[in-house]
């Protein structure tokens, strides 16, 4: 496995792959890898020659008081797992490496992003689009990984590639749970025991919802659904919920209240939840109608 620090390495290694007109699969995260990142390296693989993974905590996409500065770290232990997953290559570079200067650029997807995370985290996506960008021209992938976990960004980086004729493929890739339905995240090390115990509502009502549509066909109020969830978790935790929301997806324009959600619409609905756990906070979502792509096993 290549590992790759500099952006005159990444093009060296692109360029010889570009001269044996080999299909290159991309999979950006911030590092702290886990099951989640493997799998989309694994989905990746599945359709590439070659896998380059790139590992850089932006701090364009951090809030002056989100958690950059504590995000975990383990460089080690993440060049091991993509070793072992089988990518080809990883590029890790220095802030200083993406940003030598401060940028004057920025990139803003509007309307898809200004909802859900984008309201309670002002700036957020445009430090994501402005690094996936940069990072899709770095590397000049055929197509890049995105996992459904993080659904609104899966849509903004959608928008933004659609908007400018990106050439690169974005694929879905569905969300990747622990064996008591916690979705993995590299945040969930933040959690005490206490609150990792009580972060198992997000999976519990999102599955209680998917278990409902699949008994009641004729389908439920997007109103109902939505309260299902939030009493759930406001009557069962202290948690605080920072937003319980039902969505079109993946423009995210907002669903009419006695709109009725059934499981097997050919519209796509998105339930997507962002709750704190003391200082964590986590994010969920069930996609609802054809595209299964974070349906929880039930
Ligand atoms: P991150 O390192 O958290 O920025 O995530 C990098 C990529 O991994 C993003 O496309 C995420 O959506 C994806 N990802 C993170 N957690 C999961 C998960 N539990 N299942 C599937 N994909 C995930």
């Amino acid at each position: 496995m290549h590992v790759l620090r500099t952006i005159r390495e990444v093009n060296a290694w692109r360029a010889k792959l570009r001269a044996q007109q080999k299909k290159v699969g991309f999979v950006p995260t911030m590092g702290y890898l886990h099951d989640g990142h493997v799998s989309l390296i694994a989905e990746a693989l599945s359709r590439a020659d070659y896998v380059i993974v790139s590992i850089f905590v932006n701090p364009l996409q951090f809030g002056i008081n989100e958690d950059f500065s504590v995000y975990p770290r383990d460089e080690a232990r993440d060049l091991q797992m993509a070793q072992q997953a089988g990518a080809n290559a990883v590029f890790l570079p220095s802030a200083d490496e993406m940003y030598p200067a401060k940028p004057m650029t920025s990139i803003q997807v509007r309307s898809v992003s200004e909802s859900l995370c984008g309201a309670s985290r002002p700036g957020h996506f445009d430090g994501v689009a402005f690094v996936v960008v940069k990072l899709f021209n770095i590397v000049q992938p055929d197509f890049a990984c995105f996992g459904m976990k993080d659904a609104q960004q899966v849509a903004v980086i959608e928008q933004l590639v659609n908007d400018l004729n990106i050439p690169v493929e974005i694929v879905r890739c569905p969300i990747i749970r622990e064996k008591d339905g916690l979705a993995m995240s590299s945040r969930n090390v933040y959690l005490t025991n206490e609150e990792r115990t009580q972060a198992l509502i997000l999976s519990s009502a999102l599955r209680e919802v998917q278990h409902i549509l699949i008994e009641q066909r004729q389908g439920i109020p997007a109103l109902d659904i939505r309260a299902l969830a939030e009493d759930m978790i406001s009557n069962q935790t202290d948690a605080v919920i920072d937003y319980v929301e039902v969505r079109h997806y993946p423009s995210l324009h907002p669903v009419f209240a006695d709109y009725l959600i059934k499981y097997d619409t050919k519209d796509m609905i998105l339930l997507a939840l962002a709750v704190r756990f003391g200082r964590t906070r986590l994010i969920d979502n069930l996609l609802i109608g054809s595209d299964k792509g974070s349906e929880i096993d039930v």
